[in-house]
């Protein structure tokens, strides 16, 4: 067992609490942009407090028994196989999180799922509130396919491990409920090819629609987005959040038009 392997997993163990604090740090001592202006009910911080000591190891158990046990082969480290392996989980990812979290929103499979989206607002702890059976699922999903992709080709386990750092991190700003972009975000490139905290937001306030991770391609491909995402982030993110979960936001009304007025 390598010192390496043992470095990551115990990083694994804690790192999504790390992030967790530090996002909900930034948002109470920073002037931040709230995607929606609704109080949570009494006792959500707790449950997913609760939650998280029971799910958030599951990543790293699994990742250390896959690769402790052989299933999961890893290659000598190079940088071109750690930048290859997390290309090719960052992509699997993308398709199992959004196959699995579309069944899941099935009404037979709906009771993995359910714990998730009792919090209708989300706060960064929310990123990390998921029933046992839901994480195992994912966690398996992205392992297993890796366990089966290295019989054939070279896998890095820091291309794996660095993945589940940007996964941990951008999951709690996802799920932080304010909006950290500037307004229009969706009209630039980076926002055509990844999601703002307030693709995510809508999808447990609406409970529908938006269910790609970090990025929108296969909610696009299969017409699950939400058409006013654009006009959400422009508003929180002109510190005007919305008043009600329910509350739609009508398409080209908010657009901000950023418009540079030259020097004389
Ligand atoms: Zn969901
Ligand atoms: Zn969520």
């Amino acid at each position: 067992m390598s010192l390496e392997l043992q470095v990551c997993t115990v990083m694994l163990v804690v790192i999504a609490h790390g992030f967790v604090l530090g996002v909900e740090w930034f948002a109470r001592h920073r002037s931040v942009k709230p995607v929606f202006s609704v109080p949570e009910p009494p006792g959500q911080r707790a449950r997913e407090i609760r939650n998280s000591w029971l799910t958030t190891p599951i990543h790293a158990a699994l990742f250390f028994t896959l690769a402790v046990s052989g299933a999961l082969h890893t290659a000598p480290e190079t940088a071109s196989v750690a930048v290859g392996t997390f290309l090719l989980t960052f992509l699997w990812t993308e398709v199992w999180h959004y196959a699995s979290h579309v069944a899941m929103h099935t009404k037979a499979l709906h009771f993995i799922h359910k714990e998730h989206h009792r919090s209708r607002v989300t706060d960064p702890w929310t990123s990390v509130s998921f029933s046992l059976l839901e994480k195992l699922i994912f966690s398996l999903g992205i392992l297993g396919f890796l366990a089966l992709a290295s019989r054939w080709c070279e896998l890095s386990l820091f291309g794996i491990f660095a993945y589940y750092v940007l996964y941990f991190f951008t999951n709690a700003l996802g799920h932080a409920n304010f909006e950290f972009r500037k307004p229009g975000y969706y009209t630039r490139f980076m926002g055509r090819v990844f999601n703002s905290p307030t693709y995510h937001t809508l999808h447990h306030a609406r409970y529908i629609k938006n269910y790609g991770l970090m990025t929108p391609w296969l909610d696009r491909l299969f017409s699950t987005e939400w058409p006013d995402v654009p006009e959400v982030q422009t508003r929180a993110a002109s510190g005007a959040p919305l008043t009600r979960l329910t509350e739609r936001v009508a398409r080209d009304t908010t657009r901000i038009q950023v418009v540079k007025v030259p020097a004389r």
